[in-house]
């Protein structure tokens, strides 16, 4: 350990902290101490089995709830928001185009926003006279509970619908955080006085409010901030890479990737500003994208277009099989001939997907339409696709 690690921070030292990374591009910067983190509301979110197969969620549960076992001898927990939300948003309409998580209308922020978690780790280094060993940042996917550490620091609460909420920035922000073993005052939660167990129930300012719970189109909370990831849409579009349950797909409506409807309804949004941006480079190009381009998609212009966003991950065959349930929602007849190509993909996920959507859309004319790409197939799913059009 070196001589900065477990020294508290004088309370000038830490303002300076404060805005030394305010500079860097981050617009909100907060303090929480690394006391144990209370991860009941985790293990029981867990043991019901409401994280769907995503099974790195129990891996790195533990961690979760003990900073000290990220990090031996953590003393504290910065927290590093970067506000998302783009005032061109309020104003323009969908022009009925295929609908994408707001989040994912940049460059990937994990990599955007890593250039200024590395200054920001020289800036800790260099005013508390620590090394590098002396703490860990992470981006969203690290073993940290950072919605948690948010509300503990006082950046803001976790609303009914399960997001970490600002009074300031509404629901639009990308949470990092940096453990150091440096030892900085905490700032205030918004209630003074946490509940005994550390947990802080969600909806804190919430009041009588249930405008996302009511808004959910698949009906993904079975409580007020507990999301049953199988049930929600975001997991559906970019989790799950197979077959997505027949019962949700209506539900889905024109969201190809990601939803933002349980973010987009509550009023502490007629708060947000547009962010300063500094750490995000935004794709708007991607909003403007058409059902039929999406249905036409080929691995080059794939590759093309997503290139160092965050919807890459999800691969070609993902988006056309999301783009096939968006075209059968859609109900839309021009899509047939694209649909019917679709039927004959390579990937069994994509072709169960398009033959929905053609049953969806052509009704009573779909096995007729489909005739040439029943013939052949083997895949038990795509023929129980098949099978339902009779
Ligand atoms: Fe429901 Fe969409 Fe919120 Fe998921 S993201 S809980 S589907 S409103
Ligand atoms: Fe809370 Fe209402 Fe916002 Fe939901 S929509 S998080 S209930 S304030």
């Amino acid at each position: 350990m070196t001589a900065g690690a477990g020294r508290r921070m004088a309370d000038a030292e830490r303002e300076a902290l404060r805005e030394g990374l305010r500079a860097l591009g981050f617009d909100e910067v907060r303090f929480a101490a690394a006391e144990a983190e209370a991860g009941a509301g985790l293990r029981a979110w867990l043991a019901d089995g409401l994280h769907g197969d995503m099974a790195w969620m129990e891996r790195t549960a533990e961690k979760r709830a003990s900073a000290d076992l990220v990090l031996p001898g953590v003393r504290s927990v910065i927290l590093l928001g970067v506000n998302y939300w783009r005032d061109e948003w309020r104003a323009k309409g969908d022009e009925g185009r295929p609908l994408w998580a707001r989040y994912a209308q940049y460059e990937d922020y994990h990599d955007t926003m890593k250039p200024g978690l590395e200054a920001a780790g020289r800036v800790l280094e260099e005013m508390a006279g620590i090394t590098a060993a002396d703490y860990r940042y992470y981006v969203d996917t690290g073993p940290v509970l950072e919605r948690g550490w948010a509300a503990r620091s006082g950046l803001g609460f976790r609303g009914k619908n399960a997001m970490l909420i600002s009074k300031k920035h509404g629901n639009w922000l990308f949470l990092a955080s940096i453990l150091t073993r440096v030892d900085i005052a905490p700032d205030e939660p918004l209630r003074k006085k946490p509940a005994a167990d550390g947990a802080e129930p969600a909806g804190l300012l919430c009041g009588k409010c249930t405008r996302c719970l009511d808004a959910c189109p698949t009906n993904a909370f079975p409580a007020p901030g507990v999301v049953d990831a199988r049930r929600c849409i975001s997991y559906q579009t970019i989790e799950n890479r197979g077959i997505i349950p027949r019962e949700l797909r209506a539900g889905i409506g024109t969201h190809v990737y990601g939803c933002d409807i349980c973010l987009e309804v509550c009023p502490w949004n007629r708060f947000a500003q547009a962010g300063r941006q500094l750490l995000l480079a935004a794709r708007p190009d991607l909003a403007g994208l058409t059902l039929q381009e999406l249905l036409e998609l080929t691995p080059a212009r794939f590759a093309e277009v997503f290139r160092r966003t965050a919807i890459k991950r999800l691969k070609l065959t993902g988006l056309l099989r999301n783009a096939c349930v968006v075209a059968g929602n859609a109900g839309d007849a021009s899509h047939l001939p694209a649909l019917r190509k679709l039927a004959v993909h390579e990937s069994a996920v994509v072709r169960a997907h398009a033959v929905w959507a053609v049953r969806k859309i052509a009704g009573a004319g779909a096995a007729e339409l489909l005739g040439a790409a029943r013939v052949g197939e083997t895949d038990a799913t795509v023929l129980a696709e098949h099978a339902a059009l009779t």
